[in-house]
């Protein structure tokens, strides 16, 4: 496989951008190599810049839930694209938009509309702050809540995916409020509100975390969290920017029906452009600017365009698609399984939801050590294998593999070919 227009416009990249990308993990940092430009994307499928076909297996990081270029979601962004881009006024799409959010996601009262997971995520634990008059926050190792300061500590993704154990240009003061624990461990949430009683503004915690590879809650534990909150005057935030309206129309919430007070969404909702948004109960939610005191803004926050990208992918998520992708996720993870299998290497093929992952360990992973202690030197040797024949893995041993709904058997024939000898590769690998 040729990838010398890549490697071009990549050399051109690194000479105007830190790193050659727009953001961490689209780097091969971890895995070696010449990340791929892409030039077009159809269905499941990516073609690079030098003509290469890949079955894609990262969906933009989530969004793509049905699959690239579905003509309904192209035709609504033409056609709304078409009538001007942005007007700084309210418009019909917002209102629609966030009917939809809230009409899926039961708890959910009321939303904002922002540009990015990130300004989500920072919006609902400054909005949880001004709300409880409280400031520290607890957050669970290796979960992923975007580049916000105080949820930089011991994040999951790029920062895992790159080995940071903390970030530079963090200061203590923004990071002192934080208060990291093990995720899975309700004994490490019930002690920190012992140690910090009346402190605790939120929990954030990812409805099924997705940012350390896919790690489901054990049975109870997000419950357990909603119960520990309320008992304490805490907020339960629900970060639901991955799996929010991928794992299910309700996303984790339509799994184990645990009521966060708010909730982050993103990616899917916003169809792959850039939007997200924040919500939850009406009593918390009136504290936000202008009905209330906390202060919260975007000049293009609601932008049409975006809009109807989102609801043209929400609306077009019907019923067949989440089966789709649930039969994906399954039919992916029983392949990766044989694979490994046939090949001897120790692994764990785990789900949440419809999020599959492949850790390099004969042990069930629950945690961020769990995640970090499995045999992650096996991971670059298996991704470039499977990229020389045409498969496009996440980049990293710590993030979830996406499937979309226009995943097809020749899909998946080329899945089960690559297969055997990127598992061959991941059994030869040495640390
Ligand atoms: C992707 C992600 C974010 C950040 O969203 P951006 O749009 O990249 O800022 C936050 N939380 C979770 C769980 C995510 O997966």
């Amino acid at each position: 496989m040729s990838f010398e227009q890549s490697q071009a416009w990549f050399d051109r990249a690194t000479a105007v951008t830190p790193g050659g990308v727009n953001s961490p993990v689209r780097a091969f940092s971890a895995v070696g190599g010449t990340p791929r430009f892409m030039v077009a994307g159809d269905g499941a499928y990516l073609r690079d810049a030098d003509g290469n076909s890949y079955v894609d297996l990262v969906a933009s990081w989530g969004p793509m839930i049905l699959g690239h270029a579905h003509p309904a979601v192209v035709d609504a962004v033409r056609s709304v694209a078409s009538s001007g881009l942005s007007f700084g006024t309210p418009t019909m799409g917002e209102v629609e938009l966030a009917e939809a959010l809230i009409e899926r996601v039961a708890p959910v009262e009321q939303v904002r509309l922002v540009n990015s997971g990130t300004e989500a995520t920072m919006s609902a634990i400054r909005l949880a702050r001004g709300f409880t008059g409280r400031s520290k926050i607890v957050k669970f190792a290796g979960c992923y809540h975007g580049h916000v300061d105080a949820l930089l500590a011991e994040a999951g993704s790029g920062v895992a995916t790159l080995g940071l154990p903390k970030t530079p240009g963090v200061t203590g003061a923004s990071a002192a409020d934080t208060i990291v624990l093990p995720y899975n461990d309700v004994d490490a949430v019930r002690k920190a509100f012992a140690d910090h009683d009346g402190e605790i503004a939120a929990v954030i915690t990812e409805a099924a975390p997705g940012n350390m590879g896919a790690i489901a809650p054990r049975d109870g534990f997000n419950a357990e969290l909603k119960r520990l909150a309320s008992e304490n005057g805490a907020l339960l935030i629900m970060d639901e920017v991955m799996t929010g309206f991928r794992v299910s129309s309700a996303g984790w919430y339509g799994i184990d029906g645990v009521a966060g007070d708010l909730y982050t969404f993103g990616k899917v909702m916003s169809g792959g452009l850039p939007a997200a948004a924040f919500g939850g109960r009406a009593d918390v939610m009136a504290s936000l600017a202008p009905s209330g005191p906390v202060y919260q803004a975007g000049t293009l926050a609601g932008n049409p365009v975006a809009v109807a990208a989102g609801l043209t992918t929400l609306r077009n998520a019907d019923a067949d698609v989440y089966r789709a992708l649930d039969a994906n996720a399954q039919r992916l993870g029983g392949l990766l399984d044989e694979a490994l299998t046939k090949a001897g290497v120790a692994h764990a093929v785990q789900f949440a939801g419809n999020l599959v992952s492949v850790f390099f360990t004969d042990q069930p992973v629950h945690d961020y050590a769990g995640a970090a202690a499995a045999e992650t030197f096996r991971f670059a040797p298996f991704f470039h294998a499977m990229l020389e024949q045409g498969i496009y893995p996440p980049p990293s041993a710590f993030e979830a593999w996406f499937v979309n709904a226009a995943m097809d058997d020749e899909a998946f024939e080329r899945i089960e070919a690559a297969l055997p000898r990127a598992a061959q590769a991941a059994a030869e690998a040495t640390r």
